[in-house]
């Protein structure tokens, strides 16, 4: 029986090996020599469900928190928030990172618990945690995502609890080292056969 991590890895994750692909990351344009591809996990209903009860909601009833809302942002981290959301008897909604708002209506002092799809530079997660706190909310920690390769556990202060985590390295464009070595970056879940394909064949 696999666990779910392995689970995870089998399915979604991409890793650099001497190949002629690599990844563009969309969250902050730096090329990435890891990879999850969290559309292969979002589409295994069953499998969502399984992250969310074996390990987000056991930490949350580990730490005694009953979040009012579980929120994220659109749009790879919505199946698994709605999916916490109904297990743990929460309010769902998500924030708009690109206008900065969120239009749900969430009180001030309500409590709050972030998710995410995967963590590399952790911009998307900062801004989510900038709109929620502006509206008085209270951001409770850890932040939950499927993957975390940025290599912290903490971020704006709050600890991190991923499914599967691991440091992967982030290069400029202009400082890419798989670039160097003759490698091609391309947008990973439009090419995801291709860097798959090549993995599979080493
Ligand atoms: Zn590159």
């Amino acid at each position: 029986m696999k666990t779910i991590p392995e689970l995870i890895i089998d399915k979604a994750v991409w890793r650099y090996d001497d190949s002629s692909l690599h990844v563009k990351t969309s969250e902050s344009g730096m090329h990435s020599d890891l990879y999850l591809n969290t559309d292969y996990i979002v589409s295994d209903v069953s499998l969502v469900e399984e992250i969310v009860e074996d390990i987000f909601l056991k930490e949350l009833n580990l730490r005694n928190i009953k979040p009012d809302w579980v929120i994220s942002y659109p749009p790879f981290g919505l199946a698994v928030a709605y999916a916490l959301a109904r297990q743990a008897g929460a309010k769902f909604g998500y924030v708009d990172i690109q206008t900065g708002l969120c239009n749900f209506d969430i009180k001030a002092g309500e409590k709050v618990i972030i998710v995410g799809d995967d963590i590399y530079s952790g911009g998307s997660i900062k801004k989510t945690i900038e709109i929620i706190n502006s509206l008085g909310a209270k951001v409770q920690s850890p932040i939950l995502t499927i993957g975390n390769f940025s290599g912290a556990e903490v971020l704006s202060g709050l600890e991190v609890i991923s499914a599967i985590s691991e440091k992967g390295n982030l290069y400029d464009e202009n400082d890419c080292l798989m670039c160097k070595l003759g490698s091609k970056a391309v947008s990973p879940r439009q090419n995801w056969n291709e860097l798959i394909k090549q993995h599979q064949a080493e």
